[in-house]
């Protein structure tokens, strides 16, 4: 064993070995993976072998294409046969619903570049002929599926990882990590002791145990899961071709061919959480954990139903193995928070679709410090203090049971709810909130009249909730409305350094003393960062607002840009909540609960103020991306019921309503204002997002600056625009295509009915040609075309005047 490395990978299952491998072939020779027992000695081994690309996430979904794309050539470069077969696979509808969301969702695929197409009953039971599709509407061919083995495999990455210059030490249990004080660790095995400049945690089922090393409790637990494989079947003994995989989404269970006979694995419902305390050092290499069939009996009688031959097949082997969940059953790749050069790459429940792309990931991270695109979806830094095992327990259970469930877009699942709160919660259920859930934390979406559920019915098409909002849309226009806005992120920097530091980090000027900016962050690619707000109280005292789900994520980038001493950051995202008020008479409403002049020339557009608001000490700023008059409160959460009270009495007076998140998103769409995860997001720039107006390209020194000014000069490949659709029961979404014709010319990023403007709108990215302003094109929706009409501005107020009022 060598006595320093560059990067010391701790264990050998397929994750590991392709984090060994990635990063050997992007340049890291100097690396070593240790193993306590054989390769595969985890999950890996008893892996049902099976892969395929498709996934609803667009990260996730190119992270599994780039893993299938990649076994031809593994095979290739280590020479070791991964038994691989690509016999395509079928996702199977057996209800309406499901067949409106595989409708959904090829279109989808086309925008992701992944070539699925719909077939019929009849092309299903030519592909398939074992199964019984007397009820089945249709399914989704994805030709890039198949299986191989899963031991096979993760030797081949260890391979090729050898090949490269990587050294594998099997039976090398580590112990524990040490920092050494030089920013490395020592890393002490039952073999010695090596000195590694990083560390990966790849322990797969124990991850925990590794990340309590360094003491992190990452949110992931594993489950047992069975599969069976039957003896040979009569159909197969001379059939030509091999069966596809088969995910049967309604069932709830997937079948694959294994030599002349079949593999059938289900997910159960309630799942079943193992070694929930610590998984034992004693587990693995051979062992699997008894099988439990009277728990599957009612998946495997709709398996049997579905594959009618195997009622009357012999079952050759049961297996029941562990394998680990997270809350939203994506990895966890990435820095881990706080803790210096510990990477994490564990959390992978689907080794054999995503190992290779986490591998590829996770080594572009550490050799260039940013991931290539958009990685939120995997960042190890989407979870906060939420995720307690509790928690995690049930997410990551409820996440096992509706594996094949694709959710609605208007879904928030029930499990480990309600987590956080607002301090003003339980006034807006008393008043007939529907709440959704980001990061753990309750936000109303909108309020139910009476007389009508308290409940927004899961759907593709407008809900229940589609009346309800339009009203709101249309108070919050006319006169105005309340918003819960705890659901932001509130960060305060602190000391003499503050400016220095925020210079650095954020593209654009920071604003003077009283005054609020837009303000993006860009990481060194040039790619956006962060769409945060900026408040400067002091010369030294900065307030910066965003996503309340990208706390975690955003507070670990200022840390690693943060010198040593001369600022302080604190994040008050939980202690801190808000209240959006906006709307024509939201002036009216705030004058009425404070003594300082709120007139639109004491107190103007884009600036701020610390004053009492109702009873509170508050910090108000004058801003809405509503694009109305209106006020951002921010307290803490201890004041905000006080606020809210007194507030909401005077409100009423003026016709001013409480509304939920889908008013404001409505409202904002029809202002084509972008919001991060959809218009912003790692994967676009500034000029392409149409964020460039808010950078300082002449201001020095600040992150991504030299990449900014390469795509401020370059022609953009795209460009966000807004688009009026002719849609009558269904919005659309997220990633549904754009077509010119025949030609697809972009993706819808975000949708919503514009209520004050009366049209179905959507936001997206097209190619230049296509954006220009009158443009008519196609979005598909729910499998149907839609002609929509690229607008040249803004569907509500294109002046701005209303917010500047
Ligand atoms: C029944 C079943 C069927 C499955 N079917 C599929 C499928 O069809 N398709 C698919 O994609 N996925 C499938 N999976 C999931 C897949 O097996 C896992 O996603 C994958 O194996 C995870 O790999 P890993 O490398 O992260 O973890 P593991 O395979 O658990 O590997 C971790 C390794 O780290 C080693 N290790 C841990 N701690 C230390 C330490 N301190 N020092 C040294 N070494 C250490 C362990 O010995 C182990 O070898 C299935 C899982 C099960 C259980």
């Amino acid at each position: 064993m060598k006595s320093h490395v560059q990067v010391l990978v701790i264990g050998g299952g397929v994750v590991g070995c392709s984090v060994l491998y990635h990063l050997t072939k992007l340049g890291w020779k100097d690396v070593a993976l240790c193993e306590r027992k054989e390769l595969t000695s985890g999950s890996s081994w008893h892996a049902a072998g099976a892969f395929h690309a498709l996934n609803s996430d667009p990260a996730m979904s190119r992270l599994q294409a780039y893993t299938v794309g990649l076994y031809p050539e593994l095979q290739r470069l280590s020479g070791q046969d991964i038994g691989l077969h690509f016999p395509g696979g079928l996702n199977v509808a057996a209800t309406r619903e499901r067949w409106d969301l595989l409708q959904a969702d090829v279109a989808r695929h086309h925008t992701l570049g992944l070539e699925t197409r719909l077939v019929s009953p009849a092309e299903i039971r030519d592909l398939c002929p074992i199964m019984d599709t007397r009820d089945v509407l249709g399914a989704i061919y994805d030709p890039l599926e198949g299986h191989l083995d899963p031991s096979g495999a993760t030797h081949a990455f260890a391979k090729a990882a050898r090949l490269n210059g990587a050294e594998v030490y099997r039976h090398t249990r580590v112990l524990s990590l040490t920092p050494t004080g030089r920013g490395s660790w020592a890393v002490t095995t039952d073999q010695g002791t090596i000195e590694a400049e990083h560390v990966v945690n790849a322990a797969g089922l124990w991850a925990r145990e590794v990340g309590r090393m360094v003491g992190v409790d990452l949110p992931l637990v594993p489950m047992e899961h069975h599969y069976l494989i039957t003896e040979d079947l009569a159909e197969l003994r001379s059939a030509a071709r091999e069966l596809p995989v088969v995910v049967d989404l309604d069932g709830e269970m997937y079948m694959r061919q294994e030599r002349r006979g079949v593999l059938l694995g289900v997910y159960e419902t309630p799942a079943t959480p193992w070694a929930v305390r610590g998984t034992p050092w004693e587990y693995g290499e051979t062992e699997l954990l008894p099988s439990d069939l009277e728990r599957l009996a009612e998946s495997l009688t709709k398996g049997f139903a579905r594959f009618p031959t195997l009622q009357a097949a012999g079952i050759r082997k049961v297996v029941n193995g562990p394998f680990t969940f997270t809350p939203d059953g994506n990895p966890l790749v990435g820095p881990v928070p706080g803790v210096p050069n510990y990477w994490a790459a564990c959390g992978v429940m689907a080794g054999f679709c995503q190992g290779g792309g986490v591998g590829l990931a996770l080594a572009t991270w550490m050799m260039t410090g940013e991931p290539d695109g958009d990685a939120f979806a995997l960042d190890v830094a989407r979870f906060g203090a939420h995720a307690t095992k509790a928690y995690v327990r049930e997410k990551a259970g409820e996440f096992y049971s509706r594996r094949f469930r694709i959710a609605y877009p208007n879904e928030y699942w029930p499990a480990g709810r309600p987590s956080k709160t607002s301090a003003i919660h339980s006034r807006l259920v008393d008043r007939r909130a529907v709440h959704g859930v980001s990061y753990g934390l309750e936000y109303p979406l909108y309020f139910a009249p009476h007389g009508e559920p308290a409940a927004e019915t899961p759907t593709l098409r407008r809900s229940n909730a589609f009346g309800p909002v339009g009203a709101e849309c249309r108070t919050a226009r006319s006169h105005g409305g309340v918003l819960d806005a705890s659901s932001f992120s509130r960060f305060e920097f602190t000391g003499p350094n503050a400016e220095l530091v925020l210079d650095r980090l954020l593209a654009s000027r920071l604003p003077a003393v009283g005054r609020v900016r837009l303000t993006p962050m860009l990481a060194a690619s040039g790619r956006l960062m962060g769409d945060l707000t900026t408040i400067r109280l002091a010369a030294d005292r900065f307030m910066l607002f965003g996503s309340g789900y990208l706390q975690a994520w955003h507070l670990r980038w200022f840390r690693e840009h943060l010198p040593a001493s001369g600022v302080t950051v604190r994040n008050l995202s939980d202690d801190w909540g808000g209240i959006a008020l906006f709307g024509p008479r939201s002036r009216d409403v705030l004058a009425r609960l404070t003594d300082v002049d709120v007139g639109a020339d004491a107190f103007p557009f884009m600036t701020a103020r610390l004053m009492d608001v109702a009873l509170a000490p508050a910090l108000v700023a004058r801003m809405s991306v509503t694009g109305e008059l209106g006020y951002e409160i921010h307290a803490p959460q201890v004041y905000l019921p006080a606020i809210y009270d007194r507030l909401s009495a005077v409100a009423r007076e003026f016709g001013v309503i409480d509304v939920g998140m889908y008013a404001l998103l409505s409202l904002r769409i029809e202002k084509a204002f972008g919001i991060w995860s959809r218009e912003y997001s790692r994967d676009y720039t500034p000029t392409e997002s149409g964020l460039a107006r808010f950078v300082a390209y002449d201001k020095p020194g600040f992150i991504g600056r030299d990449a900014a000014l390469r795509d401020r000069d370059a022609t953009p490949g795209r460009r966000l625009v807004l688009l009026e659709v002719d849609a009558s029961v269904a919005e659309a979404n997220y990633l549904e295509p754009v077509w010119a014709g025949e030609e697809r010319v972009g993706f819808v990023t975000s949708a919503a009915y514009g209520h004050t403007c009366g049209s179905s709108l959507a936001m997206g990215y097209l190619a230049p040609p296509a954006a220009r302003a009158g443009t008519a094109l196609e979005i598909t929706i729910v499998g149907e075309r839609r002609a929509c009409r690229v607008l040249g501005e803004a569907a509500v107020d294109p002046t701005g005047a209303r917010m500047r009022a």
